[in-house]
C-alpha cells in the first residue's frame, strides 16, 4: 500500500468518465501532483452502467459542440490509446409521433446542419424501406445521423485513467471524500476516509452525488439522481444487424443492437428522484409494450438481463460546468442527464483549461449554475 500523501495541487472527486478524462487532460498538460479520489472502484457508477450512446443530434448548440469535439477523439481513440473501445457508428434514428415534436426536430436539423452535422430527414415510407421491422403508421417522420453510434464507456474511462496514472496522477480507489474545507470563500482541503488532504483546488465530478459534494462546499445546486433501467434480449436473429439506436421520442422509448441481442429501455416520467438502482421487473412490461408497438417482431424476443443506473438531472437537463465564483478553487462538472459519457472527453479538456489557464475557448455560459435563477424552461430535449 502506498503511503498516504497529505497534500496535492489538485484533488478530483469521482472516478467516472468525467474524473478520468479530467485527470488525463491535466496530466497531458504536464500538471503534477494531481490526486483522484473514488469512493468505490473506477467507472462502476453511471459510466459503467451507461449504454454508451454517442450522437451529434442535439437540440442545443453547446451540446452539439461538445459532441463534435468528443467525436473527433472517439474516431481516433484506438490509435491514440491503443485500446479497443468498440466504437460502432451504427447511426441514431430519431422518430417523432407528434406534430410539435416533428417541428422541433426540423428546427434542430437546421441548427445541426449550420454546425456541419450530417443528418438525413426521412419520411415514414423511407424509414420503413430502410428498417422494415419498424411500425411507422403513427410516425410524422424521422432524422438519421450516420456518424452517431456507441462505444464501451468502461474501456474509454479506464483508458483515460491508465494514461493519467502512467503520467503521475495518484488514483485512490475505495476512498470517500467526506468533507471539503473552505476558509474565507477559498478551498483549503478535503477530508477523506483515509485522511485529510490539503489542496487549493477541488473538482466535483461526483456524478449522481454531485449535489452532495457541492453541499460539502456550502453550495446548493438543483441536481438530482433518477433511476434508468436497461434490458437486454437473448440473441435475436429476426432483426437484421446493424440495428441503429432507434429513439421513439414521444414514447420515451429506445432500442439498438448489442452483440447478438437487442438493448432496450425507456424513461419513466413518474419515477421520483432517488439513488435506487434495483431492477423493477414490473416496469419491464411497460417497456415490452412500447417495444412491440414499434417493432412488432420483438414479441418473439426473450429477455436475458436487466440493470439500473442513475441519470443526474438539472431543471433544464443540461449540466453545470463551471469554476464556481462563490468558492475560489472549486470546480464542478455535474448534471449530465443521458449524455455524460459522450461529453466526458470534451469536458475533461475544458476543465483542464479552466483550471490551468483560468479560461477556456468553449462558451460555458449555457452551463453556469446561476442560470437556474432566471431560466425556467427546458434547454435540451431529453431523448430517453
Ligand atoms: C442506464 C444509463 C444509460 C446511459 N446512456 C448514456 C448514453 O447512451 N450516452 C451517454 O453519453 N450517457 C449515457 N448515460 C449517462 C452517463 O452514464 C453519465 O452522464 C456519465 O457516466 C456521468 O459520468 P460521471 O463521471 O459524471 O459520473 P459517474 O460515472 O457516476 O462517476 C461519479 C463517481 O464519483 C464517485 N463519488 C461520488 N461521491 C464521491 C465521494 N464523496 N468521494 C469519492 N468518490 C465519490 C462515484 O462512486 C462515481 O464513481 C447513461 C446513464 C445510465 C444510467
Amino acid at each position: 500500500m502506498s503511503k498516504w500523501k497529505t497534500t496535492a495541487d489538485i484533488a478530483i472527486i469521482g472516478g467516472g468518465i468525467m474524473g478520468c478524462s479530467t485527470a488525463y487532460h491535466l496530466a497531458k498538460r504536464g500538471q503534477k501532483d494531481v490526486v483522484l479520489l473514488e469512493r468505490d472502484l473506477l467507472a462502476q457508477a453511471s459510466t459503467g452502467l451507461s449504454v454508451g450512446g454517442i450522437r451529434l443530434q442535439f437540440s442545443h448548440h453547446a451540446n452539439i459542440r461538445l459532441s463534435l469535439e468528443a467525436l473527433r477523439l472517439f474516431e481516433h481513440f484506438e490509435e491514440e490509446f491503443n485500446v479497443d473501445i468498440g466504437f460502432n457508428q451504427v447511426g441514431y434514428l430519431f422518430m417523432a409521433q407528434k406534430k410539435d415534436t416533428w417541428e422541433d426536430f426540423l428546427d434542430s436539423v437546421q441548427l445541426q446542419r449550420q454546425l456541419n452535422v450530417p443528418v438525413e430527414v426521412l419520411s415514414p415510407e423511407e424509414i420503413k424501406h430502410r428498417w422494415p421491422y419498424l411500425e411507422v403508421n403513427d410516425i410524422q417522420g424521422g432524422t438519421f445521423g450516420p456518424k452517431d453510434g456507441y462505444a464501451d464507456p468502461y474501456n474509454v474511462a479506464m483508458a483515460f485513467a491508465n494514461k493519467a496514472r502512467k503520467t503521475g496522477v495518484r488514483i485512490e480507489e475505495k476512498t470517500k471524500v467526506t468533507g471539503i474545507r473552505v476558509e474565507e470563500s477559498r478551498v483549503k482541503g478535503i477530508e477523506t476516509t483515509k485522511g485529510p488532504i490539503s489542496t487549493p483546488i477541488v473538482i466535483n465530478v461526483a456524478g449522481p452525488w454531485g449535489g452532495e459534494v457541492a453541499r460539502m462546499a456550502g453550495l446548493e445546486f438543483p441536481v438530482k439522481p433518477y433511476r434508468r433501467q436497461v434490458f437486454m434480449t437473448k440473441a435475436f436473429k429476426d432483426i437484421p444487424k446493424p440495428v441503429p439506436m432507434i429513439i421513439d421520442f414521444d414514447a420515451l422509448y429506445y432500442l439498438r443492437g448489442e452483440g447478438p441481442g437487442i438493448l432496450t429501455g425507456m424513461s419513466d416520467p413518474d419515477e421520483p428522484p432517488s439513488f435506487n438502482t434495483n431492477v423493477d421487473w414490473n416496469f419491464l412490461e411497460k417497456v415490452i409494450e412500447k417495444a412491440v408497438h414499434r417493432a412488432p417482431i420483438l414479441e418473439k424476443a426473450k429477455i436475458l438481463k436487466g440493470w439500473g443506473g442513475l441519470y443526474t438531472i438539472t431543471p433544464d437537463e443540461n449540466p453545470i460546468i463551471e469554476a464556481i465564483p462563490q468558492v475560489e478553487g472549486f470546480f464542478c462538472a455535474i448534471g449530465f442527464s443521458g449524455h455524460g459519457f459522450q461529453h466526458g472527453p470534451a469536458v475533461g479538456r475544458i476543465l483542464s483549461e479552466l483550471i490551468l489557464d483560468g479560461h477556456t475557448d468553449f462558451d460555458l455560459i449555457p452551463f453556469v449554475h446561476n442560470r437556474f435563477d432566471v431560466i425556467k424552461e427546458k434547454g435540451e430535449k431529453r431523448a430517453v
